[in-house]
């Protein structure tokens, strides 16, 4: 399993259990930081949402400053997310 690893094409994959904080993280490639609570698409466009039993599990974000995707995997449900802090 790859962690934040480069891959062809220019996407990019990011742990957002590995992430502190609000969520919010730099994109790999150009710095940019990209925050869930951002809903303005300046910085980021939601590309693609996977959904398993109504929970999102995993998301694809395209950097608009630098045009890298970003796949964000390690969603954690409310009540994990609780546990976790
Ligand atoms: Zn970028």
């Amino acid at each position: 399993m790859r962690k934040t690893a480069t891959e062809k094409g220019g996407t990019y994959t990011v742990d957002l259990t590995k992430i502190d904080g609000d969520g919010a993280f730099q994109c790999p490639k150009c710095g940019a930081i990209i925050s869930p609570e951002d809903e303005t698409e300046e910085v980021y466009a939601i590309v693609e949402t996977k959904v398993k039993k109504d929970e999102l599990t995993e998301l694809t974000l395209k950097c608009n400053q630098c045009g890298s995707k970003i796949r964000l995997t390690g969603f954690l449900s409310p009540s994990e997310e609780a546990r976790h802090k």
